[in-house]
Formats: C-alpha cells, sequence, structure tokens
C-alpha cells in the first residue's frame, strides 16, 4: 500500500491506535483479574472505563473524515499485551506479580503515549481543531494513568522487593509470609 500524503498517514496512525485500544479494552479484564492490589485494580478498572471513551472519540474522528476505523493490526500492543500475559503466567509472589503488572500496564501507556502525541500533532498540522482537541484529551488522559501506575509502583515495588528480602526484614515492619498486610500499612 502506497502513503500519498500526511492525511493518508494520520488516518493509518489513527487505524492503528483504534486497533490498540480494542486490544486494550480486552486484555485489561485479565490483567484486572490478576492483580492483588485494591489501588492497582481500582486504577486498571477506571483506565479500561476510559479506554472505552477514547476508542468511541477515535470513531467520532473517522466518523468525520468518512473513513472506516477498522483495517490496520496494531503488532506492537499485540506484542506488548503478549509479554504482559507471558509475565502474568509465570509462578510469581502476589508483589512481585502486580509489580509485573504495573511495569506491562507502563509500557502500554507510553506506546499509546507516543502514538496519540503524533496523531495529535498531525490533526493539527491538517487543520482538523475538533479532532486535534479530542486526541489531546485522550493524550491527557494517557499520560494521568502513567502518572498513577507510577504512584501505585512506588508501594507495590517496595513491598515487592521486602519480599525478596526475608531474610533481611525491615528494621519497622517485619512481614511475615502469607500474612495479610494493611493496606498503606507501609509509608513510600
Ligand atoms: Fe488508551
Ligand atoms: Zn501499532
Ligand atoms: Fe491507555
Amino acid at each position: 500500500m502506497k502513503i500519498e500524503s500526511l492525511l493518508e498517514l494520520y488516518i493509518g496512525q489513527l487505524q492503528d491506535l483504534y486497533d490498540a485500544e480494542r486490544q486494550i479494552i480486552k486484555a485489561m479484564p485479565i490483567m484486572i483479574e490478576a492483580s492483588t492490589s485494591d489501588d492497582l485494580q481500582d486504577a486498571l478498572e477506571e483506565h479500561l472505563e476510559i479506554s472505552q471513551e477514547q476508542a468511541a472519540r477515535l470513531e467520532k474522528i473517522f466518523e468525520k473524515l468518512g473513513e472506516d476505523p477498522t483495517g490496520q493490526k496494531c503488532k506492537g500492543m499485540e506484542g506488548l499485551i503478549n509479554e504482559g500475559i507471558e509475565e502474568l503466567n509465570k509462578q510469581t509472589p502476589k508483589d512481585v506479580k502486580d509489580a509485573a503488572i504495573i511495569a506491562a500496564a507502563q509500557r502500554v501507556e507510553h506506546y499509546e503515549i507516543a502514538g496519540y502525541g503524533t496523531a495529535y500533532k498531525y490533526a493539527t498540522l491538517l487543520n482538523h481543531p475538533e479532532s486535534a482537541e479530542l486526541l489531546q484529551r485522550t493524550l491527557e488522559e494517557e499520560r494521568e494513568a502513567d502518572r498513577t501506575l507510577d504512584e501505585i509502583a512506588e508501594q507495590i515495588n517496595l513491598q515487592a522487593e521486602q519480599m525478596e528480602e526475608s531474610d533481611d526484614p525491615p528494621n519497622d515492619a517485619q512481614v511475615s509470609e502469607g500474612e495479610e498486610k494493611s493496606e498503606g500499612g507501609r509509608a513510600a
């Protein structure tokens, strides 16, 4: 397939993003199910809802363009999701698994930030201000999701690290295996 213009490139990029969102919407319930931290589950559930709105926003943009949103397979997102699922299928202590879910989710967010950042710039250049506005809104939501995951990771990575150091427990809170840890019990 030949791409003759920035407009065609833009449409292809939007189709890629649309397929990426649809893959995310399908995969997210698996990530939510596998995560044990309430904060992480809440964040993923919230982002699942937001992802549905983001896909609807792309449909709106395609309607204005008079183009079909489907037709492109996002192999990048497919790869990221497959790597994440592989990680879930490994036997790991729960905090380590939560850390792995965050690692996978942040890769997804960064991929989307790159895609939406580019699409937003193209929409601006092509003088499609309404679409640019929608893409900017999504871009900001992806950044926000990434920041939220950063915050959650601070606590979970610490818990995951402490699990591995059972010979050398932290002096302020001894965490024994199998014991329920209180939510937010340790300040990050
Ligand atoms: Fe998204
Ligand atoms: Zn792609
Ligand atoms: Fe996202």
